[in-house]
């Protein structure tokens, strides 16, 4: 039980919540955020494209549409106060004919009349001159300079520490089982930590923000679209130098193929309707389907080089499911909620432009709410956080790491050879208060585990860097979260102690 009461409470840690988080960080209020797995960016937040679209793609009418446009140029700052690496490669819509290219210079016009996004049809000659390796039938292209490349989870991982260190409360694994209200206002929520109070939720839970609007009375059905993707090798992520989309269906802007800000070159999603809300199964008939997708722009795409399958879900609601919208509402009843809810893509590259239009929601509803609020600016908010030495940043002057070495010797010791991660690196992040003590919550954080041997040589060295450093048994270390240990006993000793007890269990008989 909690007796704390809070200003505002948000339900969900990916990249819309946290940034919610830290954006309403900078004013005098007491915020928590709820997340019920193990670490922020379990969600889709961590398993997508990890592009910021240029903006073209959505109406300018549409939420997503406005939103995309509205934060694209928002990310230079924020990457550059968060640390996060991003680059803005540009993005290119590929025709092979000229009825492409008509439509094309159509996309570019009409999105041109909505906003003043930097958009080029460009030809034959110059697209070979951007990717010389495309499909002879590629002729023409839309170019986007202003399209990025970014990593999705470190965003999120980032803007929760951010918002942490300017005073915002992180409950990890800690699920929102209901909203409570009492005469048509927000009181607070259960979990299954007990009850938190505050006049405010805010309902940032992906795909299962339809059964937190649910316990308030809101009825609306959140259905998955799954994507799944092949992760290649590094040596393969020069192979493009922008992110590559074929011509957008009806369903989705298509198979693409980029390279990551990590240096791995990135080919999918794929785009259809599942069941189920925790269904990430990688199946052979979608890595088909992307893998004749990328062939089609790339015909030279290396076979032997994926080191790593994965797939997301989009969360929409399905009016449409293929042409729908976010829903972002304050609900006139209860009041004090507000849906963050059907923030499919292109949720990553809007979520600076969500957090904002929350930001404002609140504002209207703050004198009407249970326990009024006023956002008052507070002077030690800080946006920034510090960057950590990682010796990857460093591998074209590499004999400048000497000092970061000299000053800490565990930065003198390479854990993950693929990726080239210190002990050093490993160990500051296990000293931040939001690090969990999991392998995918390192791996997310310092990218160890993360390379071409995908944890088979490092991973049992990270689980005994975790152990040393937070004094358990290498058993109890997990991949993710209880019930995922990655250890079931010690060999030699375990085995001995088991018979002595064993002979104990007889000799008492
Ligand atoms: C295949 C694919 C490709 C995409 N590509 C792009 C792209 O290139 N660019 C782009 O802009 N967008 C892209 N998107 C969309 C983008 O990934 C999402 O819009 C974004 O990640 C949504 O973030 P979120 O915070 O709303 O959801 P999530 O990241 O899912 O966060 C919701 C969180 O709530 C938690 N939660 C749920 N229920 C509860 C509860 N009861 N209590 C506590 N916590 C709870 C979950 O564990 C989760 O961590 C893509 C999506 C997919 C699937």
């Amino acid at each position: 039980m909690n007796d704390k009461k809070y200003d505002i409470l948000i339900v969900g840690g990916g990249v819309v919540g946290t940034a919610i988080a830290r954006e309403l960080s900078k004013y005098n209020l007491s915020i928590a955020l709820f997340e019920k797995e193990t670490d922020v960016a379990s969600g889709t937040s961590k398993a997508n494209s990890g592009i910021i679209h240029a903006g073209y793609n959505a109406s300018k009418d549409t939420l997503k549409g406005r939103l995309n446009i509205e934060s694209n140029p928002m990310f230079d700052q924020i990457v550059s106060d968060l640390k996060v690496p991003f680059k803005r490669i540009g993005s290119l819509v590929v025709g092979h004919s000229q009825e492409d290219k008509e439509k094309l210079i159509l996309e570019k016009e009409k999105s041109l009349a909505q906003a003043d996004i930097d958009l080029r049809v460009i030809e034959k000659q110059e697209l070979r001159e951007k990717e010389p390796d495309l499909a002879e039938d590629a002729i023409v292209a839309l170019y986007a300079p202003n399209a990025g490349i970014i990593s999705p989870y470190k965003l999120t991982i980032a803007q929760a520490e951010n918002a942490a260190n300017n005073g915002v409360e992180i409950h990890l694994q800690t699920e929102v089982k209901q909203v409570l209200h009492e005469n048509n206002y927000i009181t607070g929520i259960k979990t299954n930590k007990g009850e938190f109070y505050g006049s405010v939720v805010i309902n940032a839970a992906g795909l299962y923000a339809d059964k937190i609007a649910a316990t308030v009375g809101e009825n609306y059905e959140i259905v998955p679209r799954k994507g799944e993707y092949n992760l290649f090798d590094k040596k393969y992520g020069s192979l493009v130098n922008h992110v590559i989309f074929p011509m957008p269906s009806e369903k989705s802007k298509g198979i693409l193929i980029t390279p990551t800000v990590d240096g791995n070159l990135l080919l999918g999603p794929n785009s259809y309707v599942v069941d189920d809300k925790d269904d990430l199964e990688v199946t052979e008939q979608g890595l088909n389907e992307i893998w004749s997708g990328g062939k089609k722009l790339y015909p030279s795409l290396p076979g032997g080089g994926v080191i790593s399958s994965f797939a997301g879900l989009r969360a929409t609601i399905p009016a449409d499911p293929y042409n729908d919208d976010f829903k972002i509402e304050a609900l006139d009843k209860p009041v004090g909620f507000i849906d963050v809810a059907g923030i499919q893509s292109p949720g990553l590259s809007s979520a600076p432009g969500i957090a904002k239009m929350v930001e404002r929601l609140i504002k209207d509803i703050s004198t009407e709410i249970k326990a009024p609020i006023s956002l008052k600016e507070k002077p030690t908010y800080n946006p920034e956080l510090d960057k950590l030495p990682r010796l990857d940043d460093y591998k074209d002057h590499r004999e400048d790491w000497h000092q970061v070495y000299q000053e800490d010797n565990n930065y003198g010791e390479i854990v993950c050879r693929c990726e080239h991660v210190t002990k050093g690196e490993i160990i500051a992040e296990l000293k931040k208060s939001l690090a969990p003590p999991t392998l995918d919550a390192l791996k997310r954080r310092t990218r160890a585990s993360g390379g071409r041997c995908q944890g088979g040589f490092c991973g049992p060295r990270i689980a005994e860097i975790i152990a040393e450093e937070f004094n358990i048994s290498p058993l109890e270390v997990t991949k993710n979260g209880p019930g995922s240990e990655i250890l079931m006993e010690r060999v030699k000793d375990i085995k001995a102690d088991r018979d002595i007890t064993y002979r104990r269990q007889k000799d008492e008989n």
